[in-house]
């Protein structure tokens, strides 16, 4: 199993993004802007490989396509106004 919740960057940015949803006025926009940086995060830190290789034994989790692929932005600015605020 991957716990996602180990990791503080996800489990924080997972917790400001449900805020948002649950809000009066949410901003759906905003809030999807934020998920997709959130995957990609996780993609980018491969931080499903375990997963993946569980999931279908054998599968080559070095060098993984399945976390290969373009990314929003490597730098992660806005999610680390999401998690930092
Ligand atoms: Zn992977």
């Amino acid at each position: 199993m991957v716990n996602l919740e180990g990791d503080s960057t996800v489990s924080r940015a997972a917790d400001r993004i449900a805020r948002e949803l649950s809000s009066e006025h949410p901003d759906n926009r905003e809030a999807l802007r934020s998920m997709t940086e959130v995957l990609d995060y996780i993609r980018f830190n491969r931080l499903m490989c375990n997963l993946h290789g569980d999931l279908e034994p054998g599968f080559p989790t070095d060098g993984c396509y399945a976390c290969e692929g373009n990314f929003t932005g490597k730098d992660f600015d806005k999610l680390k106004v999401l998690v930092g605020s």
